[in-house]
């Protein structure tokens, strides 16, 4: 089922005009990131067993990714690509030519002068792949008169949700993003954010699957939720076997699917991953073309990729619901569960534990059968009292590093944090912390982007307590 939209006119962003120069680097990495996917400096991950990145390749490497281009990059026959942190694709027809992505908004004006290097025919399509910045950003870019724009149905609500949110998003990707997002007055944020990235119109809004045609070549547009997003969509070109994926395998391939992402976002489910992992894998495709990084050749290197995820997210869901049916409680079984040798992915990006996390709550929500759940007083607000009792919070920090010798830095965290509820100054309950991080810091394997950002930060944050 299909809905077409009346296009209000696009915000005016003339094709190749350079975007507000001294925002720029707001953009480009900075506010760009409030609703990016994957973001552009994550470190990488390094398992040992599985090919955690493209051929070694480190997703921290997506901020300079395609900086050094200066010609359209050929996929295959008339198949072009612009790279940047998202890529924008080109597919040229003798009828014109189809966008499939567009980058982020400040990189979408050299893009398109990439691209226009291949073909300077009118552009007849743009599909983005799902609402994030870093895909539909340079969108209006490439809309002409007559242009269809194409993106899913929840497409819309998403890109309201995610502008909405601004503010609360940058707060976080300040944390995860340091050296990209800069400091700009929260008030500012969405402002700035909105002039930037105007609002993309879709003319079309597709459900499950639209087919056309387009200079004889056919391109089949099919909804492929659960990696980054409900809304989103790929791009399958069944005559060559090319299957454009958006982010629907996020920055490496293949990897542990970010089902729920600490920088915010809403859940995405398990189930509709695997259904969309199984969509493609009946396509056989021999190329996959994502919108970060290189493409990925070798039909039977795909299948595999896609059969590990497909089995491993699989594996995860149903430990959980029987868990869940078991009456395990959530973090014994974040504790428990671990995938099998054979299942192993990298977790770069995503993270098995906190997928666990997001199916248990994906289905049951935030009750988690304690009393105090239901009212609005948190535990901490009792932790000065409970530091009393103890006999103050040097007792407590005493405590914690005993947690600590024993190798149990999150034990020790629980404590410190009471002991800092009652005296936030606290030389021995901050140092203690600072140890706790680093332990956790050291045990993370520097794999996940987000889990270590966020220690580094909570570090910076207790180093700056100390006046270190
Ligand atoms: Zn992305």
């Amino acid at each position: 089922m299909l809905d077409r939209i009346q296009r209000t006119p696009a915000a005016p962003q003339t094709p190749g005009r350079r975007a507000l120069p001294t925002f720029d680097a707001l953009l480009t990495l900075g506010l760009g990131a409030a609703v990016l996917g994957c973001g552009p400096d994550s470190t990488t991950s390094h398992s040992n067993e599985v090919p955690s990145a493209r051929d070694g390749r480190q997703t921290r490497e997506l901020r300079h990714f395609g900086a050094d281009q200066t010609e359209p990059y050929r996929i295959g026959d008339s198949i072009f690509q612009a790279r940047g942190v998202g890529n924008t694709n080109l597919v040229v027809t003798s009828e014109g030519n189809v966008v499939i992505d567009t980058g982020l908004p400040t990189q979408a004006a050299r893009h398109r002068e990439l691209l226009l290097a291949a073909s300077d025919a009118p552009t007849r399509y743009v599909i983005v792949s799902h609402a994030h910045a870093d895909h539909a950003g340079g969108a209006n870019r490439w809309i002409e008169d007559g242009t269809e724009v194409i993106a899913h149905r929840t497409f819309l609500e998403t890109q309201r949700y995610l502008t909405e949110l601004i503010p609360f998003f940058m707060r976080r990707n300040k944390i995860f993003y340091p050296e990209s997002v800069p400091d700009v007055p929260m008030a500012l944020a969405g402002p700035i954010f909105k002039r930037l990235y105007p609002r993309v119109e879709p003319t079309l809004l597709v459900d499950d699957q639209h087919e056309f045609v387009l200079g004889g070549v056919r391109f089949e547009v099919i909804h492929t939720p659960g990696a980054e997003g409900e809304d989103s969509i790929s791009v399958w070109l069944p005559e060559r076997k090319v299957l454009f994926s958006g982010d629907l395998f996020g920055p490496l391939f293949p990897m542990w699917p970010n089902l729920y992402t600490i920088r915010g976002e809403k859940t995405r489910f398990a189930i509709p991953y695997i259904g969309s992992l199984e969509r493609v894998l009946a396509l056989q495709p021999e190329v996959i073309v994502p919108s970060h990084f290189e493409p990925i050749h070798g039909a039977e290197r795909i299948r595999e990729g896609l059969v590990r995820m497909r089995d491993a997210v699989q594996y995860v869901h149903d430990a959980v619901v029987d868990g869940m049916n078991d009456g395990k409680s959530l973090y014994q079984l974040m504790r428990e569960i671990r995938l099998p040798e054979h299942l192993a992915l990298s977790e770069g990006h995503g993270k098995v534990s906190w997928g666990v996390r997001a199916i248990w709550q994906g289905y049951a929500g935030w009750f988690h059968e304690s009393t105090t759940d239901l009212y609005a007083v948190a535990a901490t607000s009792v932790y000065p009292e409970v530091v009393r009792i103890a006999g103050g919070p040097d007792a407590l920090a005493e405590g914690a590093r005993a947690r600590l010798a024993n190798g149990k830095p999150v034990e020790a965290l629980h404590l410190v944090e009471m002991a800092l509820a009652a005296d936030a100054g606290n030389r021995a309950a901050l140092e203690t912390r600072l140890t706790a991080l680093d332990a956790l810091l050291a045990r993370s394997g520097d794999e996940n982007h987000s889990e270590v950002y966020w220690l580094r930060h909570q570090l910076a944050e207790t180093r700056e307590r100390l006046g270190d």
